[in-house]
């Protein structure tokens, strides 16, 4: 184990409008570490591994100016030994924000790239390029999932939990993290991906991840693309009002970027009776909370 790990808890979330009953129950794997984020946690643990395995010294990765998978990968490649570098799509802005501020602060290596060569980012080129410039290096890629990554995530949940529960909800970006869970439930509970981006293609995202791991055939799972809030890391005043009530209501904090999206889902399919009577929700709670301090700075302290 390269990486220190908290044991996660299980706390009980308050849900308001319930006409099914349903139980809604979190697990706070965003406490599974200080600073490597919840999910990020699972998808890199099984890269550092595979990385010391062959033998690199350096980790190469890719994100936006406030990625969360940015920051858990400059801690984690710190914490297990490596040195890294940071493609940053965008301009530098000065002074640096606080998440590239403590990607930094790491040890990380930030390298900025336009938009435009940003979207080359998986061109043989394009990292033969960078090969060239900075050395040999692991490359993870953008949030850092690929099949070690979901074989991480499937460790986010275990046997009992998927005994216990009839739906195990998570939050979607690239669909790593969903493939992961929806690869352990193995059918028995259903798996729900609450979309934090507009459009319908992630759902044939995760059907791509599930083939690469030879596990098309599970079908107990759907992905939502009814809680973007206009796409992603846009919100709206509902939005926000929901994450602060939340945190009024049962002490936990949710970012705006991902999980506030899922549980705002969450309670809406509770209310308008989309989840079966009686039936037992996991929420997995991703983390993402570093983000907070950088969105209130852009937006104007909206979240509490
Ligand atoms: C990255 C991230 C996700 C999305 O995970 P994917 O595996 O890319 O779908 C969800 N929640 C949080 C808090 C994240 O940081």
């Amino acid at each position: 184990m390269l990486l220190q790990q908290q044991s996660p808890s299980i706390d009980p979330i308050k849900v308001a409008i319930n006409p099914h009953n349903i139980t809604v129950d979190m697990l706070r794997i965003d406490k599974v570490h200080e600073q490597v984020s919840g999910n990020k946690w699972y998808k890199l643990k099984y890269n550092l591994l595979k990385a010391k395995e062959e033998g690199h010294t350096t980790l190469l990765t890719f994100g936006g100016a406030y990625s969360n998978h940015i920051i858990a990968t400059a801690v984690a490649a710190k914490e297990a030994g490596f040195k890294s570098i940071g493609i940053i799509r965008g301009e530098e802005t000065m002074p640096l924000n606080p998440t590239l501020r403590q990607a930094t602060f790491m040890g990380m290596d930030l390298h900025y790239v336009s938009r435009t060569d940003y979207k080359l980012k998986t061109e043989p080129e394009f990292i033969n390029n960078l090969e060239a410039t900075f050395g040999e290096f692991y490359l993870v890629p953008e949030g850092g999932t690929n099949q070690v990554a979901i074989r991480g995530a499937e460790e986010i949940i275990d046997d009992t939990l998927v005994a216990n529960y009839d739906y195990i909800i998570s939050a979607v970006g690239t669909g790593g993290t969903l493939t992961g869970l929806i690869s352990k439930a193995d059918g028995a509970a259903k798996v729900i991906g609450v979309s934090s981006l507009k459009g319908d293609f992630l759902t044939g995202e995760v059907k791509k991840w599930l083939a690469s791991i030879n596990k098309e055939y599970l079908t107990n799972w759907k992905v939502s693309n009814a809680y973007h809030f206009g796409g992603y890391a846009k919100h709206t005043r509902e939005l926000i009002a929901f994450i602060n009530n939340f945190k009024i209501e049962n002490n936990i904090a949710l970012d705006p970027i991902y999980t506030g999206k899922m549980m705002y889902g969450i309670m809406d399919m509770a209310a308008n009776q989309k989840l079966e009577t009686h039936s037992k929700v996991l929420a997995i709670h991703t983390g993402g909370l570093q983000g907070i301090e950088g969105f209130n700075k852009r937006f104007g302290k909206l979240i509490v």
